[in-house]
Order: structure tokens, then sequence, then C-alpha cells
């Protein structure tokens, strides 16, 4: 892509913007780009298919130049990855608003969007990577390490010894997978059909190894579980060939799920279409490739079905597949489960989600102490406890050093408030930044993950997001994006992120308890509407005014 160069976030105290409340987003929106983050840097694709921090290196330059100049009552408009324009705005107000991959409703399907697109109108953000808080694959390791928890609590004892999971995808997302899956102690097998993604994973310390072949893999796999070792083996080959090739041989699987980017079908490698041809044959011929890639997921989830069958644990990891699949002719595609009706609900109900920082100094440091922190803060809680511990020693970081933990309702914001008194007394080097991605209780509408199945039919409901995207902009978070598509796809899902600057002022501080309160809430405000008693015992214990239950 023209202008494409390498790009890393400035580390430590000196800022070259003219608050941290711009720095901030500045480092972040480079930090993303970091060829150690990035999956595809030169393109500005970060993780997830195409999703991109920028629409095009011009767009990046502007944001950079306007990041550095932007005064403490002004904000910048970002329309999908394009600064479009700065307004005088106050100081309580975000110093960036995203929106990025809107469609209106009747437009809003992949082919329109792909045209737009390359006239150069819009991008697709996914999730964190065009709202600038993408931290490498960690992110999604911690949201995956929960999930795998969740489900070995309900159906294993409350441990994956012993257990076999197989999936596919090593992406920037997918690459979690074998490391939340051995850190739950068990064993998984992925397949991943680009050898340069497993590659990266092992190097990066989230594979343990590469197997050779198929029954290398199946080998190495079944020793371990007998044993009850944890281990992650990657093999290279097409999910769609060989599921059904280990449901063939009778490998008995305990878990089966996918992270392939099944999304977008353009990013799904169809049955016998070559690594080396894929970008070019996708670029030139998107619907013949389209019918491809969803008649060989088809084959993908029959197969799964048939674990499924077969007594396995089955369930959509967020990535579309069932939907592809179910356009592709297979009837059957929706008898598993999407994670959050599985294992998550109950815990959006208590308020709970991703809570994430950065060090913006580089320091790792600073993670160390606000780890320390964190462990402080919150004593009675085990699983967060060995989760802090098992990421000290496992995650290695990517980019600037960053962490992220689950929080509830009345927990992210004694965080927020620590880590900001933290900044102001010095311990920290320099400020952090807090946000979320969009995994999220009160964030997001998305009706084949985060909503999926609500108890009173509300699934595609897009009001609450929005309504997320709003309380955040009037609480004072740094900058608030809201995005289509993410990770399912244009049509499917409506969502919105914020970030806070934790920069040690006593404004910070007030900013801080604010957002860190509302925005959960507005998750826990959510689940009371929809009827869930988990939910009502939350805002009852929060004090949350919720007129239609208080009367
Ligand atoms: P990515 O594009 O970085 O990686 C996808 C990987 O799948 C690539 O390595 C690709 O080579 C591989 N792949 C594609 N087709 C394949 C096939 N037929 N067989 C084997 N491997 C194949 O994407 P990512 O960031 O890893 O995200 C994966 C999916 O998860 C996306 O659909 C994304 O939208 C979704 N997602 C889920 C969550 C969640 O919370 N569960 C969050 C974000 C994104």
């Amino acid at each position: 892509m023209e202008g494409a160069r390498p790009v890393r976030a400035a580390r430590g105290s000196t800022r070259v913007a003219r608050s941290w409340q711009t720095e901030a987003p500045l480092r972040m929106l480079c930090n993303n780009l970091d060829p150690d983050v990035a999956e595809r840097p030169d393109d500005l694709v970060i993780y997830g298919g195409t999703g991109r921090a920028a629409r095009d290196w011009a767009s990046f330059d502007a944001m950079v130049r306007t990041l550095t100049t932007l005064a403490e009552d002004e904000t910048m408009l970002v329309q999908s990855g394009r600064p479009v324009g700065v307004l005088r705005t106050h100081e309580w107000a975000p110093r960036v608003l995203i929106a990025n991959s809107h469609l209106v409703g009747d437009w809003a399907t992949w082919p329109e969007f792909r045209r737009l697109e390359q006239l150069g109108l819009t991008m697709y953000g996914q999730m964190t990577a065009g709202s600038w808080i993408y931290i490498g694959t960690q992110g999604i390791l911690q949201g995956t390490y929960e999930t795998f928890a969740a489900l070995a609590a309900q159906r294993f004892g409350g441990t994956l010894r012993g257990r076999l999971v197989v999936t596919a995808g090593l992406g920037g997302m997918g690459g979690a997978q074998p490391l939340a899956v051995t850190m739950n102690d068990g064993v998984a097998l992925v397949v991943e059909c680009d050898p340069a993604r497993v590659r990266r994973r092992l190097d990066g310390g989230y594979l343990d190894r590469f197997a050779g072949s198929l029954d290398e893999a199946v080998r190495m796999c079944e020793q371990s579980r007998a044993a009850g070792e944890a281990l992650s083996v990657g093999v290279v080959g097409n999910a769609c060939e060989v599921l059904p090739e280990l449901l063939r041989r009778g490998v008995a699987a305990d878990v089966v799920t996918d992270q392939t980017s099944a999304h977008d079908p353009l990013s799904y490698l169809p049955r016998e279409v070559d690594l080396a041809d894929w970008g070019d044959y996708a670029a030139k011929k998107p619907d013949e490739f389209s019918a491809r890639s969803r008649e060989s997921m088809a084959e993908h989830v029959e197969a799964m079905v048939g674990f499924l069958d077969g007594g396995a644990e089955v369930f959509d990891y967020g990535n579309s597949l069932r939907v592809e699949a179910k356009a592709g002719g297979y009837e059957r595609a929706f008898d598993y489960p999407g994670f959050v009706p599985a294992y998550i609900r109950p815990l959006f109900c208590a308020g709970k989600g991703p809570f994430r920082w950065v060090a913006l100094s580089g320091d790792p440091r600073d993670i160390a102490a606000t780890d320390a922190a964190v462990l402080e803060l919150f004593p009675e809680n085990t699983s967060l406890a060995r989760w802090i511990r098992l990421a000290g020693e496992r995650v290695p970081f990517q980019g600037l050093p960053a962490r992220i933990c689950w929080l509830g309702q009345g927990e992210r914001d004694r965080a927020g408030v620590r880590f900001n008194d933290m900044v102001a007394s010095g311990e920290l080097s320099a400020p952090v930044v807090i946000g979320r991605d969009h995994l999220d209780t009160g964030s997001v509408a998305s009706p084949y993950r985060e909503t999926e199945s609500m108890a009173d039919g509300s699934d595609a409901i897009a009001d609450w997001p929005l309504l997320n995207a709003l309380v955040n902009t009037a609480s004072g978070a740094s900058w608030v994006s809201i995005h289509h598509g993410g990770g399912v796809g244009i049509g499917r899902s409506l969502h919105a992120g914020q970030v806070t600057v934790a920069d040690g002022t006593a404004l910070a501080g007030q900013k801080i308890e604010r957002v860190l309160t509302n925005d959960p809430a507005t998750g826990v405000i959510r689940h009371v509407d929809a009827g869930y008693e988990l939910a009502r015992t939350t805002a009852h214990t929060h004090s949350l005014h919720i007129p239609m239950v208080d009367t």
C-alpha cells in the first residue's frame, strides 16, 4: 500500500502532543500498527481478516499530525479511518470520536461494503483495530481463557486436564486458542492453512509444537491427553478437509470450536484453493470465491455437528461460521450454540467484561505494578488471581506492555481510580490508558454472538450499543467509537468502544470513576431489561436507578 513504512509507538514520559489526553490516542494508533502487534501492518490491517486502524497511509499521517496539535477543548472526528474534521468542544468531551464501517440497513451487505471500500470511502474497523485499543493476542487470550474455564466448570469438573480441544485458525485472535487451552491444562489441536501463521504463534510462545503431518499431530495430542499433560499442537491444513478427516478417523475430541476468519467469506480459504492464489482469486472473482468458501464452510460445520452428535462439546466462537455454512447449504449449522448463551451470559449479568490497560511508558515494570495493585484490590477473586499470575508468567507483550482481565460492576471504577492515583504518585512512570474490547456486557448488539438468544428475544435491537457510546461520551471518556460488523461481518452487529486516559490528574480521576461505573452499568441495565434475575441483583447491589424496575 502506498506510503507503507514501519511504525512503533513512542515510549517514555516525554510527549509530543499537547496533553496526555491526545498523546495517548497517538501512541495507541501507532501501537496498533507496530509490526509485533499487527498481522499485516503495511496494509494497515491489524487483525480479523481486514480490520484496519486507518483507511490509508495519507489518513494515518493526517491523524498523527492532528493529534499532535489537538487542543484540550477540541475533538477530532474519524469516519472509517479518515480524519474528517476537528471541532471545538470542551475538556470533558472525548478528544476523538470514531464511527467505522456503518451502512444504512438495506445497503448493509458485503458486496456493497466492498464496492464502497474500493472507492476509498470506508474501511473495515473490526473492533479494537479501528478504535486503537488492540493489545495483540493477549486481548482475546483472556476472553478465550475465561470461555474455556467456564466450559470446563460446566462440563468437565473445572479443568480441561485430559481433554482434547480441536479447533482451527491461528490468526491475530485465533492464535490465542492454544495458550488458552493449555492455561486450562488441556490439549489443543489447531488446524491452520497458512504455515507462516503457525510459525508466528510458535515464535510468540502461544503454541507449543508445529507438527509435520496430521498423523504426527494426532499422535502427540493423544499421548499428552493420556498423560494428562497440557500441550498445544499446530498443523497445516484446510479445516474443511481436516475436520471431516479427524471425524472419519474417530479421533475423540472433547471440545470442538473454530476461529478462522469466517465472518468474511473472502477471508476463509475454500477447499482446493492454493494459499498462493488466495488473494488474487478473491479480489478478481469475489462472488465465485464466496460461493466456494461457503460450500467449504458447510463441510467444515457438518464435521463439527458430527462431533456434536458423538457427544463432544461444540460451540461457535463468534466468527459467523454457522451463518456462512447455512448459506452454503448446510441445514443443521445452528445445532450448536454460540459461546455467550452457552457460558458467558451470567458474567454479563454481573456487569463483567474486559478491562484492559496499556502502559504508555513502554516499561513492563508499570504493568507489574498494576498487576500487583489489581491483586491487592480484589483478594477474594481467586480466578482473577490465577489469570494475573499465569499471564505474568506466560503472556509475551506485543508492542506497548499491556494487561487485560475481566472485572464487573463496582470493580472497574475502583481499579481505574487506583491506576490514576499510581500515575499521580509516581508509582507508574507515565500515564496508562484503560479501555476494553467489545466482547462486553453493554456495548454490543450481535445476534450471533453477544446478544444471541436473549431471554426476551431482543437479540437484534441495536439501541443499546448506541446508548453505551453516548453514555461514555457524556461521562468523560478520552475516545469513543461506534462500529458496524466487527467480528461477525457486515449487517450482523453494532458495537461501541471507549478508552480513558489515566494521566494522574484530578480531572482524569473523576472521568475514570464515571466512565468505568457507567460503561458496565449500561450492560447490567440491558440485561435487567431483558429479564435476567441475576442482573437485577447486580443492579440492586450497586444501586443502579432503573425506572421501570424501581417504581
Ligand atoms: P485472522 O484473519 O488474523 O486469522 C484467521 C486465520 O484463519 C488465518 O490465519 C487464516 O489463514 C486461517 N484460515 C482461513 N481459512 C482457513 C481454513 N479454511 N482452514 C484453516 N485455516 C484457515 O483473524 P483473527 O483475528 O484470528 O479472527 C478470527 C475470527 O474470529 C474472525 O472471524 C474474527 O472476526 C472473529 N473474532 C472473534 C472474537 C471473539 O470474541 N470470539 C473476537 C474478535 C474476532
